[in-house]
């Protein structure tokens, strides 16, 4: 284990301080080995943090826009220096192939506090002015409160990031979460964090989802909670909040329908599914997991996709030579490898590649190709949160558009054509938080994320997110 993890897991009102609950083992997933047992945060500890996040709220709300940027390119800055650590551990906690952790994740998680630095400077409102004859109004935009923020483990720096650079952007301060089973990249923002802002605008609190987050989102002095998880998990949220009122901002699951009209091309479909479908093991919310594909296509892109797949490296021992890394636990491998076992009881349901667990240690499962699936099957209506792609064959666009907008889940999407107008028909009748086209999952720092029906509400990134956690007011003079 890093010998550079402090003995002060938790940061509480500057101060880092070791967690006074029930231990809770990290494991590394390329070995299954435990790398450290954490000790989580007591139920007075996270009161404290509570509290913490509220004494500092009454300075940090009066800090210019200016000043608030200032920290925030102070914390992107520190990111960079400690680039190397962060990819280090990020790429030991989660399994991830460290290039990608370097090339990805820790560029894009100092971008979206550069970015917010910029945001928060640029608001916009209707202008001041006499809307009522003899009264000048005007438009306040101020912070919501105390914000506890609840992150999921399958991105632990950018969640980190998505969460606490608007948050505290919009003059919020905070209680942040990470999740029980990645925390260690928490550990070193923390101390970034820390050497930038006054104490308590951001506190970090380590522990399970049932107790410390539990106790969070029930939180009396809490005004609003935003959650990176399972619909379950939000149903929870909503449930705690009805008591106190509280805000919520949810950012739920996905099942990403990537679809393929017939004169897409199918290269470039092969390319994008083959390495968006199984990025991050496919442990991502906007994975592009299942295909609708035109017939006239479906079994030349079967085809081609099956040659691609079959090529992912993922558990080489040179990891920089590998395109995905394993599961996050065993626990997300048996769930995975069960949806692929109940998909392939289905007699019109079959196996293009992968479909096992592969020798060795790990968590690793083999990329996989399901070929045959209908709009019913389970396969094609959960997220499985895994390298598993399912391909459903369609008599149209219009087809495939009606079964896509039948998902629970609404958050990512894609259209591909080499005809721009109909696939902008189709973009536009989809029922989805984003559609690309063309390409599937980039997504920068000045868009918003964030999905619809099941999938939540409220969007990551982009002003959208300052006016989430923010409040607006209306001020009015009058002028006898
Ligand atoms: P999860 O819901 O189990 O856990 C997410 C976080 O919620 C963790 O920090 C966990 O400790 C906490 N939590 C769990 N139970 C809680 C409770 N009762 N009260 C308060 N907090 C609780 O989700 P996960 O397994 O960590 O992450 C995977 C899920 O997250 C997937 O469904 C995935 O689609 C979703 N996700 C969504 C997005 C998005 O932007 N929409 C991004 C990434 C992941």
């Amino acid at each position: 284990m890093p010998e550079t993890i402090l003995p002060g897991h938790l940061l509480i009102h500057g101060e880092r301080v070791a967690g006074e609950g029930e231990p809770e083992a990290v494991i590394n997933p390329r070995t299954g080995a435990e790398l450290i047992q954490l000790p989580q945060a007591s139920a007075e500890q996270v009161d404290a943090a509570v509290a913490a996040a509220r004494s500092a709220a009454s300075l940090w709300r009066q800090t210019s826009p200016a000043q608030r940027a200032a920290c925030l390119l102070a914390i992107a800055d520190g990111i960079d220096q400690q680039a190397p650590q962060l990819v280090r551990l990020e790429a030991l906690n989660c399994g991830k192939p460290a290039h990608q952790v370097a090339e990805d994740d820790v560029l894009a998680t100092a971008d979206v506090f550069r970015f917010f630095a910029a945001a928060v400077r640029n608001q916009q409102a209707p202008a001041a002015g006499e809307y009522l004859a003899g009264h000048t109004s005007m438009i306040r935009r101020e912070p919501v409160g105390v914000v506890a923020a609840i992150a999921p483990w399958n991105y632990p720096l950018m969640m980190a990031a998505w969460k606490i650079a608007p948050v505290i952007a919009a003059g919020n301060t905070m209680v942040f979460k990470p999740s029980e089973q990645t925390p260690l990249t928490a550990l070193v923002l923390a101390d970034i964090l820390n050497q930038v802002l006054p104490p308590g605008v951001v506190n970090i609190v380590l522990g399970r989802g049932e107790s410390v987050g539990s106790q969070l989102i029930h939180h009396r002095q809490v005004r609003m909670v935003s959650l990176t998880g399972d619909i379950s998990t939000g149903q929870k949220v909503l449930q705690a909040a009805r008591n106190t009122v509280k805000r919520t901002h949810l950012e739920l699951g996905g099942k990403a329908p990537v679809i393929v009209l017939n004169d897409a091309n199918l290269d470039a479909v092969a390319e994008g599914v083959s390495r968006y479908g199984y990025y991050n093991a496919g442990q991502d919310c906007t994975a592009a997991c299942h295909v609708y594909a035109e017939a006239a296509v479906y079994q030349p892109l079967i085809e081609r996709l099956t040659e691609r797949i079959q090529a992912l490296q993922y558990n080489l021992a040179d990891d920089s030579h590998n395109d995905l890394g394993p599961l996050i636990s065993q626990r997300q491998r048996n769930s995975v490898a069960s949806f692929v076992e109940r998909a392939l009881e289905q007699p019109h349901i079959s196996l293009a590649t992968g479909g096992q667990i592969p020798a060795g240690a790990g968590f690793y499962y083999q990329p996989t190709l399901l070929v045959g699936a209908r709009p019913d099957d389970e396969i094609v209506r959960r997220e499985v949160f895994g390298p598993v792609v399912s391909v459903t064959c369609c008599d149209s666009a219009e087809q495939a558009i009606g079964w896509a907008n039948q998902s629970e889940y609404a958050l990512a999407s894609s259209v591909w054509s080499s005809h721009i107008g109909r696939a902008m028909a189709a973009a536009s009748q989809l029922e989805y938080g984003a559609t690309w086209i063309n390409n599937h999952f980039t997504l920068p720092s000045e868009m918003p994320h964030g999905g619809l029906k099941g999938s939540g509400y409220g969007k990551d990134l982009s002003r959208y997110a300052l006016e989430d956690f923010s409040v607006v007011r209306h001020i009015m003079l009058s002028h006898s």
